[in-house]
């Protein structure tokens, strides 16, 4: 028997699931922490490791993996357009072996089960902000698409398995998200400009930065997946998870000198393949289902990464 409610959380020593797993501790659950350390440290989550209620578990999710839990966040899955794109074949098969695999983790153990889905569903979206019933830009044979369908893959997947096996499910559609922990070599734009600003190394500008992001900080995000599994039944996503407050790349790029006073300078690079030319989240479901906005401006979440940083350096 068991008081505690058993959660284990694959993707669990990146960045997101770092710090998911830090708040679900500190909720009174008992943590089961997955993860091959493809782009997650053990340094992500030292100060948990040893706590009595934490368990690291080191396991590739495109094997099956057989242990008793009530819920499960499925995370695992590399998130930068660097890193995802560095073994695309592995990429997609950690999404859709991965969904496929903890799907039936859940099945057998009827657990509760969260795909931590993308605001890359929308590809380079033609209606802004982005709406759940919008159904997508996506180029299935670009330099993104192993990330792009491997996640709208993984989608169909948890809402077969709603329909087929009356899987209890929930689909977050993230979008962009930045904070502590995020790592220094993913190349997404908050952690590659705020380490150049530090560094005094030029900004690298992709494009002529008038393509635009919303930027959620990380505790406002978490908040929501806890939330998301807390919500009745029938909130089964998807549901988009971000900050609807939109920035271009380059008002960022002029944010966080101002906010380093860095002296770098910014230099234009060309823009990636397929770089989506702006993205929203509208997030009216989350307010009317699941009492969620965020709360952490740009400027505040920025000032909090930078710490972060600055101790890295
Ligand atoms: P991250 O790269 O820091 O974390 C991903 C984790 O998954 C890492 O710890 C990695 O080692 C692990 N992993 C990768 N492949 C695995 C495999 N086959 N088996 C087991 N573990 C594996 O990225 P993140 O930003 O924390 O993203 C977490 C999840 O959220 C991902 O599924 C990502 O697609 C999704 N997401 C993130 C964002 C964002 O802005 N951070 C936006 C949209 C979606
Ligand atoms: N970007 C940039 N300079 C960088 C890294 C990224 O101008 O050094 C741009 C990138 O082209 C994109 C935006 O910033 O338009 C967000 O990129 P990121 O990789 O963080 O996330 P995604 O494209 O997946 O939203």
């Amino acid at each position: 028997m068991h008081d505690r409610k058993r959660v284990l959380v694959t993707g669990g020593a990146g960045f997101l699931g770092s710090h998911l797993c830090e708040r679900l501790l500190a909720d009174g659950d008992d943590v089961l922490c997955a993860d091959n350390f493809f782009t997650g440290t053990k340094d992500n989550i030292a100060a948990l490791i040893g706590q009595p209620h934490f368990e690291l578990l080191r396991h590739d999710v495109t094997f099956p993996l057989y242990v008793e839990v009530d819920e499960i966040y499925n995370l695992a899955c590399p998130a930068s357009p660097v890193h995802y794109q560095f073994d695309p074949v592995q990429t997609t098969k950690t999404s859709v072996h991965g969904a496929i695999n903890m799907l039936g983790l859940a099945k057998r153990t009827r657990a509760k089960i969260f795909q931590a889905s993308t605001s890359e569903v929308y590809g380079d979206p033609e209606v802004h902000p982005q709406t759940e019933d919008y159904r997508g830009n996506v180029n299935p044979i670009g330099p993104r698409a192993c990330y792009d369908e491997g996640k709208r893959c993984a989608e169909t997947l948890f809402f077969d398995y709603y329909r087929q096996h009356n899987l209890n499910i929930r689909v977050a559609r993230i979008f962009n998200t930045y904070g502590p922990r995020m790592q220094p070599n993913d190349g997404r734009v908050v952690s590659n400009f705020i380490l150049q600003a530090l560094k005094g190394d030029a900004i690298t500008l992709f494009g002529d930065g008038a393509q635009s992001r919303a930027f959620c900080y990380v505790d406002d995000l978490i908040d929501g997946f806890v939330r998301l599994m807390a919500a009745p039944d029938d909130v089964t996503g998807p549901v988009n998870l971000g900050n609807p407050v939109e920035f271009t790349i380059r008002a960022l790029a002029e944010k966080v000198i101002e906010l380093t006073g860095s002296k770098s300078a910014i230099e234009t690079r060309p823009l990636p393949v397929d770089d989506p030319t702006q993205r929203c989240p509208d997030i009216t479901l989350a307010k009317d289902r699941l009492d969620w906005q965020p709360s952490i401006e740009l400027e505040d979440g920025l000032k909090k990464t930078i710490t972060y940083f600055e101790g890295l350096i």
